[in-house]
Protein backbone atom coordinates (compact mmCIF):
# COMPACT_ATOMS: atom_id res chain seq x y z
CA UNK A 1 0.00 0.00 0.00
CA UNK A 2 1.39 3.43 -1.16
CA UNK A 3 2.87 5.89 1.56
CA UNK A 4 0.19 8.36 -0.33
CA UNK A 5 -3.08 6.77 1.80
CA UNK A 6 -1.33 7.57 4.83
CA UNK A 7 -3.88 10.47 5.36
CA UNK A 8 -5.57 10.59 8.54
CA UNK A 9 -8.16 13.24 9.42
CA UNK A 10 -10.37 14.01 12.37
CA UNK A 11 -12.78 11.31 11.36
CA UNK A 12 -9.99 8.97 11.68
CA UNK A 13 -9.37 7.00 14.94
CA UNK A 14 -5.88 5.34 16.33
CA UNK A 15 -5.69 2.10 18.09
CA UNK A 16 -2.68 1.83 19.89
CA UNK A 17 -0.92 -1.63 21.56
CA UNK A 18 1.12 -0.42 25.30
CA UNK A 19 3.74 -2.69 25.82
CA UNK A 20 6.68 -2.54 23.16
CA UNK A 21 4.85 0.37 21.46
CA UNK A 22 3.85 3.43 24.23
CA UNK A 23 6.76 1.90 26.66
CA UNK A 24 9.25 -0.68 26.70
CA UNK A 25 8.37 -4.09 26.90
CA UNK A 26 9.31 -6.24 30.10
CA UNK A 27 10.75 -9.02 28.11
CA UNK A 28 9.15 -12.40 30.51
CA UNK A 29 7.90 -9.88 32.73
CA UNK A 30 4.96 -7.17 33.54
CA UNK A 31 4.42 -3.35 34.15
CA UNK A 32 3.43 -3.63 37.63
CA UNK A 33 4.07 -0.45 39.13
CA UNK A 34 4.87 3.16 37.60
CA UNK A 35 8.55 2.46 38.26
CA UNK A 36 8.70 0.01 35.22
CA UNK A 37 6.73 2.51 33.41
CA UNK A 38 9.49 3.87 30.53
CA UNK A 39 7.89 5.68 27.51
CA UNK A 40 10.34 4.34 24.21
CA UNK A 41 11.89 7.57 23.00
CA UNK A 42 9.88 9.78 20.77
CA UNK A 43 6.82 8.15 22.00
CA UNK A 44 5.46 11.71 24.09
CA UNK A 45 5.91 13.83 21.15
CA UNK A 46 4.25 10.78 18.57
CA UNK A 47 1.11 11.23 20.43
CA UNK A 48 1.17 15.04 20.13
CA UNK A 49 1.22 15.11 16.65
CA UNK A 50 -1.43 12.15 16.45
CA UNK A 51 -3.88 13.88 19.09
CA UNK A 52 -3.29 16.83 16.40
CA UNK A 53 -4.39 14.37 13.81
CA UNK A 54 -6.84 11.82 14.97
CA UNK A 55 -9.93 12.38 16.42
CA UNK A 56 -9.83 9.09 18.84
CA UNK A 57 -7.00 7.85 20.55
CA UNK A 58 -7.64 4.13 22.16
CA UNK A 59 -5.17 2.21 23.42
CA UNK A 60 -5.96 -1.70 24.17
CA UNK A 61 -3.57 -4.17 25.84
CA UNK A 62 -3.42 -7.39 26.87
CA UNK A 63 -2.29 -8.07 30.55
CA UNK A 64 -2.17 -11.42 31.87
CA UNK A 65 0.16 -10.28 34.51
CA UNK A 66 -3.93 -9.72 36.36
CA UNK A 67 -4.90 -13.77 35.34
CA UNK A 68 -1.80 -15.15 36.74
CA UNK A 69 -2.44 -13.22 39.73
CA UNK A 70 1.15 -11.15 39.23
CA UNK A 71 -0.34 -7.79 39.90
CA UNK A 72 -3.88 -6.49 40.71
CA UNK A 73 -6.52 -4.35 38.48
CA UNK A 74 -5.86 -1.77 40.96
CA UNK A 75 -1.91 -1.31 40.13
CA UNK A 76 -3.04 -1.55 36.22
CA UNK A 77 -5.32 1.44 36.97
CA UNK A 78 -2.81 3.40 38.65
CA UNK A 79 -0.14 2.75 36.03
CA UNK A 80 -2.68 3.56 33.79
CA UNK A 81 -3.97 7.14 35.44
CA UNK A 82 0.16 8.23 35.66
CA UNK A 83 0.89 7.15 31.91
CA UNK A 84 -2.19 9.33 30.97
CA UNK A 85 -1.36 12.14 32.88
CA UNK A 86 2.58 11.97 31.58
CA UNK A 87 0.92 11.90 27.81
CA UNK A 88 -1.34 15.08 28.63
CA UNK A 89 1.28 17.15 30.29
CA UNK A 90 3.50 16.44 27.08
CA UNK A 91 0.56 17.81 24.60
CA UNK A 92 -1.17 14.08 23.88
CA UNK A 93 -4.28 13.00 24.76
CA UNK A 94 -6.09 9.07 25.23
CA UNK A 95 -9.62 8.99 24.57
CA UNK A 96 -9.60 5.78 26.23
CA UNK A 97 -8.02 2.38 27.47
CA UNK A 98 -8.97 -1.01 27.31
CA UNK A 99 -6.99 -3.67 29.25
CA UNK A 100 -7.66 -7.53 28.77
CA UNK A 101 -6.40 -9.56 32.09
CA UNK A 102 -7.36 -12.88 30.19
CA UNK A 103 -4.74 -15.96 30.50
CA UNK A 104 -3.30 -16.56 26.72
CA UNK A 105 -4.51 -20.17 27.33
CA UNK A 106 -8.42 -18.81 27.64
CA UNK A 107 -8.27 -17.74 24.22
CA UNK A 108 -10.94 -14.84 26.00
CA UNK A 109 -12.63 -12.77 22.96
CA UNK A 110 -11.90 -9.46 24.93
CA UNK A 111 -8.09 -10.45 24.73
CA UNK A 112 -6.09 -10.02 21.19
CA UNK A 113 -6.57 -11.15 18.89
CA UNK A 114 -10.13 -11.48 20.05
CA UNK A 115 -12.02 -8.02 18.84
CA UNK A 116 -13.84 -7.93 22.34
CA UNK A 117 -11.66 -4.40 22.97
CA UNK A 118 -12.48 -2.93 19.72
CA UNK A 119 -16.26 -3.99 20.30
CA UNK A 120 -16.13 -2.10 23.47
CA UNK A 121 -14.33 0.94 22.38
CA UNK A 122 -17.31 1.59 19.44
CA UNK A 123 -19.77 1.02 21.93
CA UNK A 124 -18.14 3.83 24.33
CA UNK A 125 -17.78 5.79 21.30
CA UNK A 126 -20.20 5.12 18.48
CA UNK A 127 -18.07 7.31 16.50
CA UNK A 128 -15.63 5.18 15.55
CA UNK A 129 -15.51 3.54 12.62
CA UNK A 130 -13.32 0.67 11.70
CA UNK A 131 -12.95 1.41 8.30
CA UNK A 132 -11.51 4.95 9.52
CA UNK A 133 -9.21 3.35 12.22
CA UNK A 134 -5.73 2.17 12.15
CA UNK A 135 -3.96 -0.08 14.43
CA UNK A 136 -0.40 0.01 15.71
CA UNK A 137 1.19 -2.87 17.66
CA UNK A 138 4.55 -5.11 17.47
CA UNK A 139 2.67 -8.37 18.16
CA UNK A 140 1.17 -10.25 15.51
CA UNK A 141 -1.70 -10.84 17.77
CA UNK A 142 -2.33 -7.04 17.08
CA UNK A 143 -2.39 -6.84 13.55
CA UNK A 144 -4.57 -9.78 13.41
CA UNK A 145 -7.05 -8.18 16.38
CA UNK A 146 -6.71 -4.90 13.60
CA UNK A 147 -7.37 -7.22 10.61
CA UNK A 148 -11.08 -9.11 12.10
CA UNK A 149 -12.23 -5.72 12.56
CA UNK A 150 -11.14 -4.63 8.75
CA UNK A 151 -8.66 -2.12 10.54
CA UNK A 152 -5.90 -0.55 8.55
CA UNK A 153 -2.56 -2.11 10.63
CA UNK A 154 0.69 -1.05 11.27
CA UNK A 155 3.52 -3.39 12.53
CA UNK A 156 5.93 -0.97 14.93
CA UNK A 157 9.02 -2.30 14.96
CA UNK A 158 12.23 -3.63 12.96
CA UNK A 159 10.86 -5.58 9.70
CA UNK A 160 8.17 -7.47 10.19
CA UNK A 161 9.21 -10.86 8.58
CA UNK A 162 5.53 -12.31 8.35
CA UNK A 163 3.68 -14.34 5.75
CA UNK A 164 0.82 -15.03 7.02
CA UNK A 165 -1.43 -12.10 5.30
CA UNK A 166 -4.04 -12.60 8.14
CA UNK A 167 -1.07 -11.36 10.97
CA UNK A 168 1.36 -9.14 8.18
CA UNK A 169 0.89 -5.86 8.79
CA UNK A 170 -0.29 -3.06 5.82
CA UNK A 171 2.61 -0.87 6.94
CA UNK A 172 5.89 -1.12 8.98
CA UNK A 173 7.72 1.50 11.19
CA UNK A 174 10.56 1.08 13.42
CA UNK A 175 8.99 3.21 16.12
CA UNK A 176 5.46 5.26 17.13
CA UNK A 177 7.69 8.17 16.38
CA UNK A 178 8.57 6.97 13.01
CA UNK A 179 4.68 6.60 11.78
CA UNK A 180 4.21 10.13 13.11
CA UNK A 181 6.72 11.41 11.62
CA UNK A 182 5.68 10.32 8.18
CA UNK A 183 2.33 10.79 8.42
CA UNK A 184 3.16 14.46 9.14
CA UNK A 185 4.92 14.68 6.48
CA UNK A 186 2.12 13.65 4.15
CA UNK A 187 -0.35 15.85 6.11
CA UNK A 188 1.72 18.77 4.93
CA UNK A 189 2.40 17.34 1.36
CA UNK A 190 -1.89 17.32 1.40
CA UNK A 191 -2.76 20.26 2.11
CA UNK A 192 -0.03 21.79 0.08
CA UNK A 193 -1.86 20.32 -3.55
MG1 LIG B 1 2.98 -5.14 22.53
Amino acid sequence: MSLKSLCFTKDWTLFLDRDGVINKRIPGGYVTHWEDFEFLEGVLEALKIFTGIFGRIIIVSNQQGIGKGLMTVEQLKAVDSKMKAEIILAGGWIDGSYYSPHLEEDAHPDRKPGTGMGIKAKADFPEIEFSKSVMAGDSSSDIAFGKKLGILTVFIGENQTEEDQSTKAEYNFGSLFDFAKTITQHSTLNTQH
